[in-house]
């Protein structure tokens, strides 16, 4: 029986007149060795274990490493290969090898990216499905009301005597075509997600009261939409009301680059009451359209992928999450990787709380089964299998506790202008201290753009830096330039977090000479090393066969448990590192200071001898 039996897609058969061969070149046991048509292509990631190949090639594991000692590679089962060496090897086999998409092999986002971006399953086709709508807009012009509106709309229209929940995200039927919304309303949960690195809605709909005109966060929120680049229908509300004007919303969004179909331009505007329910089924009418135009296309013949929209945790049944799916279907019995979450999924709940038998792409569902709580905008994968899942997850774990990564990471100015002549666009946002300096600065800031490189203000507002200010910094890899404008205190830990760089200046000069260099690549580093202090070695005990503790004391400065370290021995560099423990006596220490004592492991490290010198130290980003 041929070990490969299970690679080969349903109805698989060898062309006529190319009998499979069995590879010449090869001995070995004649039942355990697969048939290979030449030239049967075969992924091969940039590194794998020999192991790894031998799976993958489906030939006993003897074989493989003869081949390989053939090649001149001597090799174990465990040790690591890379792609030219497992190729060779691959074609010795008569395969065609290929290198697989450059995903991180185990980078959750990597992988739901490529699961939505990928090539319909074998024979199949990509199904029409159903747009996600976001709702966007000032604080009170009716977000929510307008979103309750529209679910009435459905229970009037057969739900009735069903509780509906709010789980985050519903559908609705228009005309016979479902329509998905996400009720957290607001364009700070729409960029949250994006900055988690998932797209969650296709349209957005922008509330404006008709009574009250465009706002602040209406501005905000074209400027969240655009950095998206998600169709916009703007929704006119209050129109109820009699002091409300159309017209003027109209004239006002032309100032913000939204022109209304009436105006000349293309923006679709509906005068709509979330009160009385007035031009609701226009809305609905008009999202089909844009649905329509933006073809959403979705494989729902293949494992499921999606996103986080909410999760808590029940009393009774453990987490909850409600799940929007993107591609694929999600069926009860699948295993899941959602965020740092992993399960097998029990049961999938409707709006209703009624259990239903699959999630088709752009279908809400709550699922039961994770073991943790994902975050809202976690990419959620489906596996083959619960342990091809749980692997993922936990070799995900030893990979991060080597290198911690970000989900996204907005640049620094220094590395936008690292000069490799790639960079053709640096986005930013500008907040200043008053109006007058929006416009002042922002037209100056273009003005830097040349043919090659483009400066492009994503937002610009006056006030100062906040958290939806930093979201969408990490959403769209942008930087924050504050002009005589600070961060608020939550915003700057949430920037530190994410990596954003802010950049604050109270003389325009500054401000345009640092970003036109950035354009030009020749921006100074301002990251700048700091020695913490120093430390000398007075003994050195052994813990267990391979590590090493140095008994220090301190003769300068501090030591910090998050500090990197050099090893100098009679001044010359040894050996660095970061500092893997520091402890006095017994206890976990995070600083040591002068005169004191203390025990310091440095990564890696594992040959101290009395009398060398630690050199603690860390990089410092000096003001601009
Ligand atoms: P949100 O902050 O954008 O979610 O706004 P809400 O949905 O909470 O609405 C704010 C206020 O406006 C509430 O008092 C609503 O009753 C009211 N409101 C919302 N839509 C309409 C409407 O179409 N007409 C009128 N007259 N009032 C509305």
């Amino acid at each position: 029986m041929s070990p490969r039996r299970g690679r080969r897609p349903p109805g698989w058969h060898p062309p006529r007149g190319r009998r499979k061969r069995r590879s010449t070149r090869i001995s070995g046991p004649v039942d355990s060795s697969p048939e290979v048509v030449p030239g049967t292509p075969l992924q091969l990631p940039t590194t794998l274990t020999v192991q790894d190949l031998v799976l993958r090639l489906g030939f006993p594991a003897v074989e493989v490493i003869k081949q390989l000692m053939r090649n001149g590679v001597m090799a174990s089962l465990t040790q690591v290969i890379d792609f030219d060496t497992a190729a060779l090897i691959a074609s010795e086999f008569d395969y065609a090898p290929k290198r697989e998409a450059a995903a991180e092999p185990h980078d959750l986002g990597a992988l739901h990216q490529l699961a939505l971006a990928s090539e319909p399953a074998e024979n199949g086709a990509l199904q029409v499905r159903p747009p996600v709508v976001t709702i966007l807009g000032h604080v009170d012009h009716g977000k929510t009301t307008l979103l309750d509106a529209i679910r009435e709309t459905q229970v009037a229209e057969g739900e009735a005597g069903g509780i509906t929940q709010h789980i985050g995200a519903y559908q609705v039927v228009a005309k016979d075509h479902p329509i998905t919304f996400l009720d957290t309303p607001g364009h700070a949960a729409f960029t949250a997600m994006r900055a988690r690195g998932a797209r969650g809605a296709d349209i957005a709909i922008l509330v404006v009261a008709a009574d009250d005109g465009v706002m602040p966060q209406t501005i905000e929120a074209i400027d969240h939409a655009k950095a998206a680049e998600v169709p916009i229908i703007v929704a006119i509300n209050k129109v109820d009301l009699p002091d409300a004007n159309p017209d003027r919303i109209k004239t006002q969004l032309t100032e913000h680059g939204l022109v209304a179909e009436a105006f000349g331009g293309e923006v679709i505007t509906v005068p709509v009451s979330a009160k009385s329910g007035e031009g609701i089924d226009e809305l609905l009418d008009n999202i089909l359209v844009i649905a329509e135009v933006a073809e959403l296309r979705a494989d729902a013949d293949r494992l499921a992928a999606g996103v986080v929209i909410e999760a808590h945790v029940d009393r009774s049944r453990g987490p909850l999450a409600t799940i929007l799916v993107q591609n694929g279907t999600l069926r009860p019995g699948d295993a899941l990787v959602a965020g740092d979450s992993v399960g097998r999924v029990k049961a999938l709940l409707d709006h209703r709380g009624q259990r239903i038998q699959f999630a088709q792409p752009a279908q809400p569902t709550t699922v039961l089964g994770l073991t943790d709580l994902p975050a809202a905008g976690d990419p959620v994968v489906a596996f083959p299998s619960d342990r091809a899942a749980r692997e993922f997850v936990e070799q995900r774990l030893r990979e991060r506790s080597l290198k911690p990564s970000h989900v996204a990471r907005a640049p620094i100015l220094e590395e936008l202008g690292a000069g490799d002549g790639q960079i053709r666009e640096l986005p930013l946002i500008l907040k200043t201290d008053v109006q007058g300096s929006v416009d002042a600065v922002a037209s100056a800031l273009n003005g830097l753009s040349s043919d090659s490189v483009r400066v492009r203000v994503l937002h610009a507002a006056p006030g100062s830096i906040n958290d939806s200010d930093i979201l969408l910094a990490v959403a769209s890899g942008a930087l924050v330039i504050g002009f005589n404008s600070s961060p608020e205190p939550g915003a700057r830990s949430l920037a530190q977090q994410n990596g954003v760089d802010i950049r604050s200046y109270s003389v325009i000069y500054a401000l345009l000479d640092d970003v036109e260099k950035a354009l030009k690549g020749i921006l100074d580093p301002v990251t700048t090393e700091v020695v913490s202090g120093h430390a000398e070695v007075r003994t050195v005990f052994s813990v267990g066969r391979r590590h090493k503790i140095a008994g220090c004391y301190v003769t300068d400065g501090s030591i910090f448990r998050s500090d990197s370290a050099r090893l100098l021995r009679s001044g010359k560099l040894i050996a660095s590192g970061r500092i893997a423990s520091l402890k006095r006596f017994k206890d976990d220490a995070r600083e040591v200071s002068a005169g004191l004592e203390c025990g310091i492991a440095i990564d890696g490290l594992a040959d101290f001898v009395e009398g060398d010198v630690i050199e603690a130290f860390h990089t410092q980003q000096s003001p601009p």
